[in-house]
């Protein structure tokens, strides 16, 4: 079955926002398989967002991703890569449409970085990628 990566990034868990995140994943038939709350390394997010590397928002991106404690979890189901997408809903969280996670919850703050609550794989590749980054081994 497939899975993908999500995080709760850390103005999500500063919010507390975690139990009403993962209640939507877990309300939308998902199964949570590894869940573990973290402090990311640098080297951890420079892998992560590679793909980032160079655009003007990639340094707020790393030291607002380091800023405190994020949830990384692994979630199962038929097509959660897009489900959750679908979840989250757009990257920027006052585009969000209302229903999403990003929409419901989230709003621009005025900041360099877009601090829109959550993250999620975006195709297998990326998410057997990020999963062996975040949890090395499963
Ligand atoms: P994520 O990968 O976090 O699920 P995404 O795939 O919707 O989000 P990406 O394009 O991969 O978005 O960008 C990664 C993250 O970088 C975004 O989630 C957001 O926090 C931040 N970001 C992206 N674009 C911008 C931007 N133009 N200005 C500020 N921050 C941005």
């Amino acid at each position: 079955t497939e899975r993908t990566l999500i995080l709760i990034k850390p103005d999500g868990v500063r919010r507390g926002l975690v139990g009403e995140i993962l209640r939507r994943v877990e309300a939308k038939g998902y199964t949570l398989t590894s869940v573990e709350l973290r402090t990311a390394a640098d080297d951890l997010l420079a892998a992560h967002y590679a793909e980032h590397e160079g655009k003007p928002f990639y340094a707020p991106l790393v030291e607002f991703m380091g800023s405190g404690p994020a949830l990384a979890a692994i979630a199962e189901g038929n097509r959660v890569i897009e489900g959750f997408r679908a979840l989250a809903g757009a990257t920027d969280p006052t585009a969000a449409l209302p229903g999403t996670i990003r929409g419901d919850l989230g709003r621009d703050w005025g900041l360099k970085v877009q601090q829109n609550l959550v993250h999620g794989s975006d195709s297998v590749e990326s998410a057997e990628r990020e999963i062996g980054l975040w949890f090395p081994g499963r």
